[in-house]
């Protein structure tokens, strides 16, 4: 089966439900309590795209949300960007136009932008209309995914809609930087990509991307 190797890094306020989407789509389950490490984290997650294997490695801020200066270690050689906000909390739909903002201008390459709601389960607490996000999204040429990471809405749908438009990038674009491998796990250009197996606290020899 091919493989293709992406980047993915997981950007939006503390507290809306970055980890616990990552977690839910990874176990299938929600954990109430998240440990907000400090630390870059990752993990590992798979989708399977017709007959074509998405490796996709997740970037989280792990509770480093606050140091904005970080944030280039996270977002650099990513192929795609989740930018979570809370549909119960205004300013952090706010916070993720700063982020698109950002990553427009600082990010070199074809860069996915992808804009969640997440928390769509408190309907009675919400305050980001659906049209709103989702003018905004197309504004920036995103797709918009409302997710509640509890009761597990959309958190499949979105990491598959992002796993097909990758592989729709590495066959369109020769020039991409995603990592397309035959099945022994060679890329085209003869290198392999460094990946752990399991979540880690950080990139092995940080060669990749
Ligand atoms: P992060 O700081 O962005 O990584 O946010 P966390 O994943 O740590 O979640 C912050 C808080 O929001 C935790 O108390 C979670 O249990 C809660 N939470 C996360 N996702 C959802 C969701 O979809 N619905 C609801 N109601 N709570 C959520
Ligand atoms: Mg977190």
């Amino acid at each position: 089966m091919k493989t293709v190797a992406v980047k993915i890094v997981i950007l939006g306020s503390q507290g809306v439900g970055k980890t616990s989407l990552v977690t839910r789509y990874e176990t299938k389950s929600f954990q109430k309590n998240t440990s907000s490490t400090i630390g870059a984290s990752f993990s590992n997650v798979d989708a399977i795209i017709d007959d074509v294997k998405v490796k996709m490695q997740v970037w989280d801020t792990a509770g480093q949300e606050r140091f904005r200066s970080m944030a280039p270690m996270y977002y650099r050689g990513a192929n795609a960007a989740l930018l979570v906000f809370d549909l119960t909390k205004y300013d952090t739909f706010t916070d993720v136009k700063a982020w698109a903002h950002e990553l427009t201008h600082r990010v070199e390459g074809e860069l996915m932008l992808v804009v969640v709601g997440n928390k769509v389960d408190l309907a009675e607490q919400r305050v980001v209309q659906a049209a709103t996000a989702r003018n905004y999204a197309a504004s920036i040429g995103a797709p918009f995914f409302e997710t509640s990471a509890l009761d597990n809405t959309g958190v499949q749908e979105m990491f598959q809609e992002v796993a097909a438009r990758m592989v729709q990038q590495a066959e369109t674009n020769t020039n991409s930087s995603l990592r397309v491998y035959a099945a022994e796990g060679k890329d085209r250009r003869g290198s392999i990509l460094q990946l752990s197996e399991d979540s880690g606290e950080r990139a092995k020899g940080g060669g990749c991307c």
